[in-house]
């Protein structure tokens, strides 16, 4: 049935294209591989795209269904797992003018049959619908009545990586999809996915039997966030020292989210930060849904709300204007940790992913494998995992270079993550190190017992404690030999020794240190070890600390906003919080805060003066244009 429409050549298409995403997004330019995804797709060709997490999927669906909708090829069904934000997309869509309905299991019967309706009658252009619902019965008939008609034009099948085992969202009814393709044959597909890796990949295009789908990767990076990993002190206060500095303004503080292990540390550290005056909310798996379901909304809808929240917090988040994803403790891999701080800036803006870690982290996070039920090759493959995000923490050059090179990807040192901005300086550490190592070496070879590091330290630093006395530890040679260095730094040390594989922490719940196989060359000199100079990084460099300042008043041009261009924004911001509040949305589908930043600065007199703010589509421009105008006349 398809067949029976012309198809506009790539070129051609493209250039639609373009026509639909300034009119109906009102943006410019597509980003990276969106042309050739959307020339492709609006062409009706199958495909498969691999895009970080705030690279632009959803455009990559969206326009190529308003393209072929406005060729009269019909529908495009939209399959997402994630019921709770659907409401949210679709309300977006209405936003821009784009017909779009979803269907789920929050609807009521009455209006289910509504948009079924709609459906039948040609009047959508996007439909949403969660996978359990698209392969019932009644829904294939839906579908098959409109195929009949030549009406059913593509099918989105977002968050693809839910259909394979080897991906971290395992959905059995996904597998049911491949339906699609064996019943429509003619209609193109294009999977969607944040998740890059190769068993994930090839295990979506054989269960969704995309093999003639053509495959689009985008590069993994997110330039726009800076990435700093402190050394852990005091971590409570250093986390409200970065949010203070980097994320508060004259208007408040921003939008972030910060991971904590434990539901009490979470708690906690929600308390604490509401104590010092900051808007933070707890969520994790213990609370009650009803309760977790509004702090999410919560999240989403009001403005500068912290998340404080275990992993439990974050699949399919789309908020595009976190500006800080903070770890108080550490995750246990470097695949868990870029999804967690790939939540930040989603619009492109600048954002901090930061993190405190210490020796403790590495300690529990080893001792959660070691008690695991797991089989031992698997822990072994968990401990490989915790070592590379340990080693990335203590690393000295790049941060980025060795996260995209993690990932397969090679780069160049990036100028935007701590160690680019304030490269450490290093020095020899070896003799330490050497020192270091004698002492637990000595320690075990007299006591015939392992010590944890605290006790380690004491002896290397020649304090004589009771349990020194006690095991008459005062009297090895190692005593004392290591009072040229402080605490904190034999610390930083052993945590490189451990990230190099030359000690090891054993034996819950004594955290015992042992020397590993790297152990050997570097007591015989043979590989140097290099030890962080201590300047004081502990609370984030000094240096990025004026970011945020900067950027949250700034125009689109990045120039500071004046006085009376700041106060023209937080009227046009309380303008738009009653908008979203009316519409029962969150207030970035309204507009995001760059778009009303922009308008600040330009102060438009006319709505002509509205064109070429990025954002502002045509029916965004007829709906609230005059109320903006309205708005800002109060400061022209
Ligand atoms: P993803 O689903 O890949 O995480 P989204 O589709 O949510 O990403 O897009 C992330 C943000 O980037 C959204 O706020 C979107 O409006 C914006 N965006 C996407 N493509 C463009 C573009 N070509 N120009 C400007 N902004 C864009
Ligand atoms: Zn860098």
């Amino acid at each position: 049935m398809t067949e029976a429409i012309d198809i506009a050549p790539g070129s051609e298409i493209l250039e639609t294209s373009l026509g639909v995403l300034h009119e109906v997004f009102g943006y410019d330019a597509f980003r990276g591989p969106q042309a050739d995804i959307v020339s492709h797709v609006g062409a009706g060709g199958d495909a498969l795209v691999l895009m970080p997490t705030g690279g632009g999927k959803s455009l990559c669906y969206q326009v190529p269904a308003i393209v072929r909708e406005r060729a009269g090829q019909g529908l495009t069904v939209v399959v997402s797992p994630l019921i709770a934000l659907m409401h949210d997309q679709v309300g977006a869509l209405i936003e821009a003018g784009v017909a779009a309905a979803f269907l789920n299991s929050s609807l009521s019967l009455e209006d289910a049959q509504q948009v079924e309706k709609q459906m039948l009658r040609g009047e959508l252009t996007l439909l949403y619908a969660a996978p359990e619902r698209l392969t019932t019965p009644r829904f294939l008939a839906l579908l098959d009545s409109l195929h009949e008609r030549g009406k059913l034009s593509l099918f989105a099948i977002d968050e693809a990586h839910c259909v394979s085992q080897w991906g971290h969202d395992f959905r059995p009814e996904y597998r049911a999809l491949v339906v699609l393709h064996e019943r429509y044959a003619g209609v193109p597909r294009v999977a969607l996915t944040a998740t890059a890796d190769d068993l994930t990949r090839a295990d979506i295009v054989e269960r969704l039997q995309l093999q003639e789908a053509r495959t689009f990767i985008s590069s993994f990076d997110r330039p726009n966030i800076r990435y700093q990993l402190v050394e852990k002190k005091d971590a409570t206060t250093q986390l409200q020292r970065f949010i203070r500095d980097e994320h508060t303004g004259a208007d408040g503080h921003d939008a972030g989210i910060v991971y904590c292990q434990s539901r009490r540390r979470v708690e906690e550290v929600a308390a604490m930060l509401c104590e010092a005056g900051f808007n933070a909310l707890p969520y994790h798996a213990g609370l009650d849904a009803a309760v977790r379901q509004r702090h999410q909304d919560r999240f989403l809808r009001e403005e500068g709300l912290i998340m404080v929240a275990t992993i439990a917090f974050g699949m399919g988040i789309d908020k595009p204007d976190v500006r800080f994803v903070a770890h108080l403790d550490m995750p246990k891999n470097i695949e868990g940790y870029y999804q967690e701080t790939g939540r930040a800036g989603r619009d492109g803006e600048p954002a901090n992913a930061w993190m405190a870690y210490g020796l403790q982290d590495v300690v529990n996070q080893r001792r959660m494998i070691d008690e695991s039920p797991a089989a031992d090759e698997f822990k072994q493959v968990l401990r490989g995992k915790l070592d590379a995000l340990l080693t990335l923490a203590e690393a000295s050059d790049c941060r980025r270079v060795r996260l995209l090179s993690y990932f397969g990807e090679a780069s160049q040192p990036c100028g935007n993550c701590d160690n680019c901005l304030t490269p450490p300086e290093l020095h020899d550490a070896t003799e330490s190190a050497r020192k270091l190592l004698s002492c637990i070496y000595r320690v075990q070879q007299a006591s015939g017992t392992a010590f944890g590091a605290g006790h380690i330290m004491d002896i290397l630093r020649g304090k004589a404690t009771d349990k020194v006395k006690q095991y008459g530890h005062e009297r090895l040679s190692t005593f004392g030999i290591g009072a040229d260095l402080s605490e904190t730094q034999w610390r930083a040390l052993l945590r490189q020794l451990i990230a190099r594989e030359a000690v090891q922490v054993h034996d819950a719940p004594y955290n015992t240190l042992h020397l590993a196989d790297a152990a050997r060359d570097i007591l015989k000199g043979q590989s140097p070890v290099w030890l962080k100079s201590l300047a004081d990084k502990a609370t984030g460099s000094a240096r990025s600390g004026r970011q945020r300042a900067s950027r949250a008043t700034a125009k689109d041009d990045g120039v500071p906003l004046s006085l009376s261009e700041r106060e023209c924004l937080e009227a046009l911001k309380a303008w738009r919080a009653g908008v979203a509040r009316e519409h029962n949305l969150p207030a970035f589908v309204i507009f995001h805060d760059a778009t009303l930043r922009a308008i600040a600065g330009r102060k438009p007199e006319t709505l002509a003066d509205l064109d070429g703010i990025a954002g502002i589509g045509q029916k965004k421009r007829e709906a609230y244009g005059s109320d903006v105008l309205r708005v800002v006349s109060a400061f022209v």
